[in-house]
């Protein structure tokens, strides 16, 4: 099958594009390189049905293939509020151009949406029906009003004429190939605790999020795509295992062995206080359950980033042990 990846030099889209590889398929990873990296994908140059098309989705794009994965769009708070202007173009713009194209060669396209459409959400744990709860004049709202216009353009193109798409919720996911200026709370963690730097608790740390793996996203994405026409979505992939970020920080400290002292700085504004996936949809439609639990997926990706910092694990006793 050739499939089309936007977003693909970007963390989720870096090891979609692997698994799609690794299944025989033809990729056309399409990027402008705004959040993503070229050594996310340098390891996947070397494969002949691999190729690199820089381009903004923003503009139009022509390519003949199957199926369609819709990722490009800035995804950290830092980064979508950078411009936020260009990450509402991105998103709406991005989404007309990507749908029309899906239109006329007849494509499957799926939506990378976010559990960021259920806003402040007033539902615990959210379902797909929950409306959401966006404050759509705020700093977030470039990002999760872009999402909600995309999701509706979404529905009205397969309503109108009858593009065959699929739209999933990602929740809060983390893993290797994360962006070290990315600003996300794991990378963060780990990066600030890697340097023995402060670790930077937002409010009071007593909010909540559900962190997946991204080895368990990249499954369910891949069953969502390929699941039966009528099931359109949207679907929630998320890790409904909650915790609140002051759990998190703490351990981070306790398994990268770091000096680090936890400090705390304001909540940005509109930052969410809760949030948890009802996962019942996936777990019956797709019958898939996340399997990654945090501690094993944190090990990975501690790992990663002493790899990119270049920073040794500590050697019990030694120098530098513990
Ligand atoms: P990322 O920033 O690593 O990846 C986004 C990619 O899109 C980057 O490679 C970037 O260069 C590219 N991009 C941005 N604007 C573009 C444009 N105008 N034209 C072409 N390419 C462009 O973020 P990610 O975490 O991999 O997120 C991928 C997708 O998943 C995004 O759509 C994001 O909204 C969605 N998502 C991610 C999470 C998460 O927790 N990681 C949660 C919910 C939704
Ligand atoms: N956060 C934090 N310290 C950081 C980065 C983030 O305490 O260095 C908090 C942030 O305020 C939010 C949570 O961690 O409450 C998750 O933030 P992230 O940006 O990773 O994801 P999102 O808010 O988009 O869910």
């Amino acid at each position: 099958m050739r499939i089309l990846v936007t977003g693909g030099a970007g963390f989720i889209g870096s090891h979609l594009c692997k698994r799609l590889i690794e299944n025989g398929d033809e990729i056309i990873c399409l990027d402008n390189l705004f959040t993503g990296s070229k050594e996310n994908i340098y390891p996947l140059m070397d494969y002949k049905n691999f190729e690199f098309v820089r381009h903004d989705v923003t503009k139009e794009y022509m390519a003949e293939v199957d199926q369609i994965y819709h990722l490009a769009c800035p995804a950290s708070v830092p980064h979508y509020q950078y411009n936020p202007v260009k990450t509402m173009k991105t998103a709406v713009v991005g989404a007309v151009n990507m749908l029309g194209l899906a239109k006329r060669i007849k494509a499957r396209i799926l939506q990378a949406s976010t559990s960021e459409v259920y806003g402040n959400p007033l539902v615990h744990p959210q379902t797909e029906e929950y409306w959401g709860n966006v404050n759509p004049v705020g700093p977030r709202s470039c990002y999760d009003e872009g999402k909600r216009a995309a999701e509706t353009l979404f529905f009205d193109y397969h309503r109108q004429n009858a593009v065959d798409i699929k739209v999933i919720r990602i929740f809060n996911t983390y893993g290797p190939n994360m962006a070290l200026n990315d600003g996300r709370v794991i990378s963060n963690f780990i990066i600030q605790a890697l340097q023995n730097q402060d670790i930077t608790i937002y409010g009071d740390g007593l909010q909540t999020r559900s962190f997946q793996y991204v080895d368990d996203l990249i499954e369910a994405m891949v069953r969502m795509m390929n699941s039966r026409k009528e099931f359109v979505g949207p679907v929630n992939l998320g890790n409904p295992r909650e915790f609140t970020i002051r759990e998190l920080a703490e351990k981070v400290i306790q398994m990268t062995g770091s000096p680090s002292k936890i400090v705390y700085r304001d909540l940005p504004q509109d930052d969410p206080i809760q949030r948890k996936p009802d996962i019942s949809l996936a777990q019956r439609e797709l019958k898939w359950s996340p399997k990654v639990a945090l501690d094993e997926g944190l090990a990975k990706t501690i790992a990663y980033f002493r790899n990119v910092l270049h920073i040794n694990e500590p050697v019990p006793g030694g120098e530098d042990g513990y």
